[in-house]
């Protein structure tokens, strides 16, 4: 009878605090507490328009609204500890998710509901300067609003205990930025003076980096080692992004850094204790520790010491609304087709009827990658597997479903009559191909572990669970982030159980239009179309094979209108394809 009690007030809650149609995670899940030091500090990253929260999976089913009390009950126990804590984000909040995507101009609501947050630093992702207006709007509406706050370089002094935190933003080394803005990198950035000024401050307990690049790459440690040179005693923390992976890495015994994932999935703490004060001497240690929150409203709780009576705050809860009104303004709820079935980018292996590139492949490209002049001519299609972003789930597909899968306005190009045994050998070009190419290209980022990374596992949640005992008494494990870092194997603050990560190749290709029997018998020449996004890449494969120098990017043509993106056309295909009455 107990559990119907505690069940009452979070049906009451569900009007008024999350999305109306999510759902919070299953009950009893085993969470890991957080440890407070003197130094606190909760990081988002690569939120992509997330704001709203997932509204089909419970386990980050907290929106904006509850993350904004989460940080007002953080602030309040940093107080109670006497402690500091500070709150950053590392950019890519752009890109990849209806509420973002579907507003006019693009980041519209977002830009504007994000300076509700009380936020300390915060700095930009290449997903804010791909686009022209994204960008300008990005200099004219945050960058003055932060005040400083939005870095190259700021110094704050914390609330309680008057550290001294020089802060510096850097982005990676990306070239594919809109022509309206400039990218330095930081191997350039670390050479100038105005750096080389800030980090000889010898006014600084700590010097804080947060960047929009991979925690395991080099050009932190390039910036890391910058500091160190000067000043090989003062902690240095880092906050990365990027890589959309859940990271942490040690480098020294006063440098951590901290990856909290994607898609408002994730909520990184950090904390460090055996700083120096005014009141006490440093430690001869300093102790790091860090938790990867799952992103819902039991955890948050969990963490505050709070309970669905008195977690929501009176800024939280119009966030929430706030946000709710914005999803209706666009009509992202609109119903588009019922997905027959559940479909995934990386949990079930390429090649299988539940891989959703193996269905693009298969079904969708040929039938929606058409030109009615060309519709007979047999043609091979290209799309970058990077330009698809999240699984699709049984049931209702929304507006807003077209934006989180494929959200992404690249167009289709071709170039005509490619001799087959050219193009017959172009797939095989691109998975062989080292160029960094979803980084240089302006692409997104490409999802998933890299080979020589592969100590984080990511994936999506879903239903299935196991009841467990744990001390004793009976816990619930859904599917989720089990995350292996330079600290171990309990940085997760949810215990779950592991999903299997399977790698995709980089191109996916379409085949239509083949004459029957065309294995056997290749047609002399096809079309070759592709997402533009990768034309660099088709020219410069089908030259390499050829053994000449005659194609070139900027002579492919459109295959099909402007409007036509990938969003587009999966809309259309949903729309004609599937029911329209879910069940
Ligand atoms: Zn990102
Ligand atoms: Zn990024």
């Amino acid at each position: 009878m107990k559990k119907l009690h505690l069940l009452l007030p979070v049906l009451i809650q569900l009007a008024t605090a999350i999305q109306p149609s999510a759902r919070d995670p299953l009950p009893n899940q085993q969470l890991r507490d957080l440890k407070w030091g003197q130094l606190n500090f909760l990081h988002t990253t690569d939120n992509h328009g997330w704001h709203a929260g997932h509204l089909q999976e419970p386990q980050y089913s907290a929106d904006f609204g509850d993350y904004i009390s989460f940080v007002k009950h953080m602030r309040r126990l940093a107080d109670e500890k006497e402690a500091d804590l500070v709150v950053v984000d590392t950019g890519d909040r752009a890109e990849g998710n209806g509420l973002w995507d579907a507003s006019d101009p693009k980041g519209n609501y977002t830009r504007n509901f994000y300076h509700k947050l009380d936020i300390d630093v915060i700095t930009n992702g290449n997903h804010e300067l791909y686009n022209k207006t994204t960008a300008q709007n990005e200099f004219d509406e945050m960058i003055p609003y932060y005040n400083g706050k939005y870095v190259a370089s700021h110094k704050l002094v914390t609330k309680n205990l008057g550290l001294k935190i020089t802060s510096f933003g850097f982005l990676f080394n990306f070239t594919g930025n809109y022509n309206n803005t400039r990218v330095k990198a930081p191997s350039v950035v670390i050479k100038e003076d105005w750096f080389h000024e800030a980090i000889s401050d010898k006014d600084v307990d700590l010097f804080m980096v947060i960047g929009h690049i991979d925690v395991e790459d080099h050009e932190l440690s390039m910036v890391l080692a910058a500091i160190r040179e000067i000043n090989p005693d003062v902690p240095v923390q880092i906050f990365g992004g990027h890589s959309h992976l859940r990271k942490f890495v040690q480098y020294d015994d006063k440098s951590t850094a901290l990856e909290s994932g994607r898609y408002f999935e994730t909520v990184g703490f950090l904390s460090i204790d055996g700083l120096a004060t005014k009141a006490k001497k440093a430690a001869p240690k300093l102790n790091f520790f860090r938790r990867y929150i799952d992103a819902n409203r039991v955890g948050y709780q969990h963490h505050t010491g709070t309970n669905e009576d008195t977690f929501d705050t009176p800024e939280g809860l119009e966030m929430s609304t706030e946000l709710t009104k914005y999803r209706a303004e666009l009509g992202l709820d609109r119903l588009i087709g019922c997905a027959p079935q559940d479909w995934s980018l990386n949990k079930d292996m390429y090649g299988s009827p539940n891989n959703w590139y193996t269905f693009l492949e298969e079904t969708v490209l040929p039938k929606v990658v058409t030109n009615k002049d060309r519709h007979d001519i047999p043609r091979i299609i290209f799309i970058n597997t990077g330009s698809q972003r999240f699984d699709v789930f049984k049931g209702p597909f929304t507006y807003d479903t077209s934006f989180l899968v494929s959200p992404f306005t690249s167009k289709f190009r071709f170039t005509p009559n490619v001799p087959w045994e050219y193009a017959s050998q172009l797939r095989e070009y691109f998975e062989d191909d080292s160029n960094p190419y979803f980084h240089t290209l302006g692409g997104p980022e490409r999802e998933g572990p890299r080979p020589q990374a592969l100590k984080s596992n990511s994936f999506r949640v879903n239903q299935r669970q196991q009841n467990v005992l744990v001390n004793g008494a009976p816990s619930t494990i859904v599917p989720g982030y089990t995350t292996c870092d330079d600290f171990g194997n309990d940085g997760d603050d949810t215990v779950h159980s592991r999903i299997i990560w399977h790698f995709a190749p980089k191109v996916i290709q379409g085949n239509a239009s083949f004459p029957d029997g065309w294995e056997t018998s290749p047609p002399e020449a096809v079309d070759v179309v592709f997402m533009d996004f990768i034309g660099w890449n088709v020219a410069a494969g089908l030259n390499e094979i050829s053994g000449n120098d005659s194609y070139r990017a900027v002579d492919f043509q459109p295959y099909m209108g402007e409007e036509d993106t990938m969003t587009k056309l999966l809309l259309d295909y949903v729309e004609k394809e599937w029911r329209h009455d879910c069940v």
